[in-house]
C-alpha cells in the first residue's frame, strides 16, 4: 500500500475541501511515520473549509493538528521513540531552531514556525510524518480519541495557567463558550477560580450547559441578559481575570470592561477583524493585557497528565466520533453549533 485517504484543502476558496488519495508520506532523518489513531477537529479547519481562516495555508494541504497514533516507522537518528509506541503530537511541525525563542523553550513562538494542517500536511489521513521533536508518549489508559484532545488543552493551560495567575476565590470571567473557551473555564475551575462566570450568545444554550458542568457557577446569556450589571453585582469592581475566549477582536473592549483595577485580560484565539476600540480602561484601570499563543513542551506534559486522570472531564465537549468518510458532517456539526467537538478517527470504517 503507498496511498492512503486524507481529507484535503485544494483552493483558497470556500468548500475547497475534499477526501484526495495521496501518497503515504517518506520520512526523513529525525523523524516518524505515524499511524493517526484519532485526530480532533479544530475550529480553525472549520475556518479553512470555509476559507474564512486568517492565516497563510500552503495548499494542497492535509487539514488536522490535533492528534494522537501509533508510531509505525522511525527515521535515522531518532531516539526514545520506536515503532508501536502511542504518542501524541505537539503543533509545530517546522521551526528554525536556532532563534532566541527556540534556545530558551518557547519554540512556539519561533517567527519561522510552520504548523501542521495549514503549513505542512496535517493528520485527518490514516498516516502523517512528524518530527520526533514533537512527540509525547502517552499511558496506554488513556485512548486515542481522548488523547487527540491534548492540543485544545495545551492551548487552554497555556492561557489559564502559565499566562494567566489564578488563585483560590478569583473571580474570573470567560467570554466565549467555544471548545477553548469551555477548556478554559475548566482550568480555571481546577486552578480554584469562584466566581467562575461564562458568557456567551442566546445560540449557544447548550454549550452554556457544558459550562456548568466544567464548574461555571454562573452563565449569561449576552443577547438576553445584562452582563455588566451580572459582574457588578458578584463584585462592584470587576473580575480578577477575563479570559477572552470569543475568536473575535471587538470582544476586547467587553473584556476590558469587565476588568477590575489591577487586574488581567487574557485574549486567545484571533480573527480577520480589524477593530477601533477604546483603551482607556486599559490605562486608567492598570489592567494587564496578554495574548495567549500556542502551547510548548512542559505544558503538553502536565496535560497528558490531567487527561489521564480525567479531571477535565473531556467527554463534556466530544460530541461526534467518526471514520474520515464522514469528515464533512463532523465539521458542519460544529459549525452550526450541534456539537461542541468532533473527532475523527482514521483507523475506523
Ligand atoms: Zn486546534
Ligand atoms: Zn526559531
Amino acid at each position: 500500500m503507498t496511498t492512503q485517504t486524507a481529507v484535503v484543502q485544494f483552493a483558497l476558496e470556500p468548500h475547497a475541501v475534499e477526501l484526495r488519495e495521496i501518497p503515504i508520506p517518506e520520512i526523513g532523518d529525525g523523524e516518524v511515520l505515524l499511524e493517526v489513531g484519532a485526530v480532533s477537529v479544530c475550529g480553525s479547519d472549520v475556518h479553512q473549509s470555509r476559507n474564512t481562516h486568517s492565516w497563510p495555508v500552503n495548499i494542497p494541504v492535509v487539514l488536522g493538528h490535533e492528534f494522537g497514533g501509533t508510531v509505525a516507522g522511525a527515521g535515522r537518528g531518532v531516539t526514545g521513540f520506536r515503532e508501536g509506541d502511542r504518542v501524541v503530537s505537539e503543533t509545530a511541525a517546522e521551526i528554525c531552531g536556532t532563534c532566541m525563542l527556540c534556545r530558551t523553550g518557547r519554540y512556539n513562538l519561533c517567527p519561522a514556525r510552520k504548523g501542521f494542517g495549514y503549513g505542512v500536511n496535517g493528520a485527518m489521513a490514516q498516516y502523517v510524518r512528524v518530527p520526533a521533536r514533537c512527540l509525547h508518549h502517552i499511558p496506554d489508559t488513556l485512548p486515542f480519541d481522548i488523547a487527540c484532545l491534548a492540543e485544545p488543552h495545551s492551548v487552554a493551560y497555556q492561557v489559564m495557567c502559565v499566562n494567566s495567575n489564578i488563585a483560590p476565590g478569583d473571580f474570573v470571567v470567560v467570554i466565549g463558550p467555544g471548545p477553548i473557551g469551555l477548556l478554559c473555564t475548566r482550568m480555571a475551575a481546577l486552578s480554584g477560580a469562584g466566581p467562575l462566570l461564562v458568557v456567551g450568545l442566546s445560540k449557544d444554550g447548550p454549550r452554556l450547559e457544558a459550562a456548568r458542568r466544567l464548574g461555571a457557577t454562573h452563565t449569561v446569556d449576552i443577547e438576553t441578559e445584562n452582563l455588566a450589571e451580572i459582574v457588578r453585582d458578584i463584585s462592584p469592581i470587576g473580575a480578577d481575570l477575563v479570559c477572552d475566549a470569543s475568536g473575535a477582536s471587538s470582544t476586547l473592549e467587553i473584556a476590558l470592561k469587565l476588568t477590575r483595577p489591577d487586574g488581567q485580560v487574557s485574549k486567545v484565539g484571533w480573527s480577520p477583524e480589524v477593530i477601533t476600540t477604546d483603551v482607556n480602561p486599559l490605562v486608567l484601570g492598570n489592567i494587564r493585557l496578554q495574548g495567549s499563543f500556542s502551547h510548548n513542551y512542559p505544558v503538553w506534559e502536565r496535560v497528558i497528565q490531567l487527561l489521564d486522570r480525567g479531571v477535565t472531564l473531556p467527554e463534556t465537549i466530544v460530541g461526534l466520533r467518526s471514520p474520515l468518510a464522514g469528515w464533512r458532517e463532523a465539521f458542519d456539526s460544529m459549525h452550526d453549533g450541534r456539537v461542541i467537538k468532533s473527532v475523527l478517527l482514521p483507523g475506523a470504517r
